[in-house]
C-alpha cells in the first residue's frame, strides 16, 4: 500500500497536520519514534498561548502566531482539551527595561495584537496583588492563554484517527529513498512505509531526518529549558502569565497558573547537544528559583512536586522552517518549529497543506469528516448526582486508583482504549493525570501497571514507565 502523505514525528506539528489533512480523502500515516505522542517539546514546555507580541513584524513567525492564536482557541475547544484566556503581562524593573516594554508594544501594534496596553506597577498590582513591588510597568496582553500541549496534541492524534488517519509508534524512520515517484521509509527494525508525499516534523532531529531524505541547507540548535512544577496549593499565586523582558536567548523566566491549577517556574535557556535531553541541572533549578522570586517573592518553592527539561529546537534564521524542498520532490519540511509553535500549531498545519497542494496533492474534502472529540474528562465534570448515576452504569468509575488527583480506574480504562491509546504508565499520566498530583504516582502506580497489563494483555513485567526498556519490575525478589 502506498499512503498519500507520511508525517514524521507526533509532536504537536506533526499531529495538528494530520488531524488537518485528515479532512481530506488521504491515506496517511504518522510515524514516531517512541512509544507515545508528545513526548518531544510538545511534552515539556510553558504551556503558554502566547499573544503575538514578540516575533519580528513581516516574520513567518510573527504572521503565523497572530493567525494561530484564535485558530488555536477554536481547536482546542473542538477538541475538548483544556485552556483558558487568563492574560499575560511582561513585567518590566527599570527604566531601561520600559523601553523594551515600549518596543514591545509597538511591535504588538504592528503585528495587529488586540488590547495591548502599558500599564504602571501599581495598576498592575492591583490585577495581580502578588506581583513584585519591584515591577515599574507592565505590559499587559490580554488575548494570551494557557493550554496543556500534551493533552492538545493526544487530542490531535486522537482525532486524527478517528478521522482514518494510522499511527505508528516504536517507528525511528532510520532511512529515506525515493523511487518511483515515492517514498520508502524505513524504520530501524526494517519495516518500511510507502507514501507519496513526505513531510518532517522531527523537531529537534528535522535536521537528521532531511539528511537522511538527502537535504541539508539547515541544522537545528538545541537549547535546553528547564522547570519546576508546584502543588495546587501555590496554583493560586498569580492569575496571569507573568513574564520578564525578553533577551537573545528567549522569553525569559515565567511565573504562571497551569490549566490544571498548578504553578509553573521557568525555563532557562541553555546551549545543549542532546535534541531529547531531559536532565534537569541544580545551576539551572537555583536560577529559576532566584529569577521566578524576582517577578514573585512570595512563590513557597518547598511546594515543588517535580522538575523538568523542554528543548528547544532552533535555528539561526531565528523563523520557522516551513518550506518544501529544493533538491527532493515531494519532501516538505516543518522544522526549527521553536517558540510559539505550540500557539502557532494550527496556523502552521493550515499552511503545510497549503504548501501540500501546491506541490500537486490532492485535496478533495471528504464528507464524513468529524473535528470534535468526546470530553475526555466528562465525568469530571458531573454533579455528584450525575456522578453517582454514571457509576451505577460504570462501577470502574466509582474505583479511586489516584488520590492526589481524584483519577477513577473506568478514566484510566478509557485512556488506554481510546485514540492513541495509552500504552505505558506516562502515557496514562499525561491522559488523565493519574500520578501527577503530590506523590507523583507512588501510590496510584501498581494499580496503573496492572491495568494496562490486563488491557494490553501482557505480562506486568513488560509494562514500562515510557516505552522501550523502561520496565517498572526488574524481577521476583530474591530472583533479581
Ligand atoms: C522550553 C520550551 C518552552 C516552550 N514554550 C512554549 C510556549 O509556552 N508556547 C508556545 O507556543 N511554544 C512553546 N514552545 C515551543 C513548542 O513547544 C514547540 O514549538 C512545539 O512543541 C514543536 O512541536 P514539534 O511537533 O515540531 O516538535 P516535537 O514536539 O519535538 O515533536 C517531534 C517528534 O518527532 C519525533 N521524532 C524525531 N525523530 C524521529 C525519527 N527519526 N523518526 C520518527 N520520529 C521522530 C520525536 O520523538 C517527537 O515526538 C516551547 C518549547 C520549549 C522547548
Amino acid at each position: 500500500m502506498i499512503y498519500d502523505v507520511a508525517i514524521v514525528g507526533a509532536g504537536v506539528i506533526g499531529g495538528m497536520l494530520a488531524r488537518e489533512l485528515s479532512r481530506y480523502d488521504l491515506k496517511i500515516c504518522l510515524l514516531e519514534k517512541e512509544n507515545d505522542v508528545a513526548m518531544g517539546a510538545s511534552k515539556a514546555n510553558s504551556g503558554i498561548i502566547h499573544g503575538g507580541y514578540d516575533p519580528v513584524p513581516g516574520t513567518r513567525k510573527a504572521k503565523l502566531n497572530t493567525e494561530g492564536v484564535e485558530l488555536l482557541f477554536a481547536v482546542a475547544q473542538a477538541l475538548s482539551v483544556p485552556c483558558k484566556r487568563n492574560g499575560s503581562m511582561v513585567c518590566a524593573f527599570s527604566k531601561e527595561e520600559e523601553s523594551v516594554l515600549e518596543a514591545l508594544h509597538q511591535q504588538g501594534k504592528e503585528n495587529n495584537i488586540p488590547g495591548l496596553a502599558v500599564l504602571s506597577g501599581d495598576d498592575a498590582r492591583k490585577l495581580e496583588p502578588n506581583l513584585s513591588q519591584a515591577v515599574t510597568k507592565v505590559l499587559h496582553v490580554p488575548n494570551a492563554g494557557i493550554i496543556s500541549p500534551y493533552e492538545l496534541t493526544v487530542a490531535a492524534v486522537g482525532n486524527a484517527m478517528d478521522n482514518g488517519v494510522v499511527l505508528k509508534r516504536n517507528f525511528p524512520v532510520s532511512a529515506i529513498c525515493r523511487k518511483d515517484a515515492a517514498f520508502a521509509v524505513t524504520a530501524t527494525s526494517g519495516e518500511t512505509v510507502r507514501a507519496k508525499y513526505l513531510v518532517n516534523c522531527a523537531g529537534g532531529y528535522a535536521d537528521k531526518v532531511a539528511q537522511l531524505a538527502g537535504d541539508d541547507f539547515f541544522t537545528i540548535i538545541p537549547r535546553a529549558g528547564e522547570y519546576m512544577l508546584l502543588d495546587k496549593a501555590e496554583g493560586r499565586r498569580v492569575g496571569h502569565t507573568l513574564f520578564q523582558c525578553p533577551t537573545e536567548e528567549g522569553k525569559g523566566i515565567l511565573v504562571s497558573p497551569t490549566v490544571h491549577g498548578n504553578l509553573l517556574v521557568g525555563p532557562t535557556a541553555t546551549k545543549t547537544e542532546t535534541p531529547d535531553s531531559k536532565d534537569t541541572t541544580r545551576e539551572g533549578l537555583a536560577q529559576v528559583e532566584q529569577l521566578a522570586a524576582k517577578s514573585v517573592p512570595s512563590v513557597n518553592f518547598r511546594q515543588v512536586i517535580t522538575s523538568f527539561t523542554g528543548i528547544r529546537a532552533s535555528e539561526k534564521s531565528g523563523d520557522f522552517i516551513l518550506k518544501a524542498s529544493e533538491k527532493v520532490p515531494g519532501l516538505v519540511h516543518a522544522a526549527a518549529i521553536d517558540s510559539p509553535g505550540l500557539t502557532c500549531c494550527v496556523s502552521i498545519a493550515r499552511y503545510l497543506t497549503a504548501l501540500l497542494g501546491e506541490q500537486g496533492l490532492s485535496l478533495e474534502a471528504k464528507e464524513s469528516w468529524n473535528g470534535t472529540r468526546e470530553d475526555p474528562c466528562a465525568f469530571q465534570k458531573l454533579t455528584d448526582e450525575e456522578k453517582d448515576a454514571y457509576i451505577k452504569r460504570n462501577p470502574a468509575y466509582g474505583k479511586i486508583v489516584c488520590r492526589c488527583e481524584t483519577v477513577s480506574e473506568g478514566e484510566i480504562l478509557q485512556a488506554i482504549r481510546t485514540n492513541p491509546g495509552a500504552r505505558d504508565i506516562d502515557s496514562v499520566k499525561r491522559r488523565t493525570r493519574s500520578g501527577m498530583g503530590r506523590c507523583q504516582g507512588g501510590f496510584c502506580g501498581p494499580y496503573v501497571m496492572a491495568l494496562i497489563s490486563r488491557e494490553l494483555g501482557i505480562p506486568m513485567e513488560q509494562v514500562t514507565k515510557n516505552g522501550g526498556k523502561s520496565y517498572m519490575l526488574q524481577g521476583r525478589v530474591g530472583e533479581v
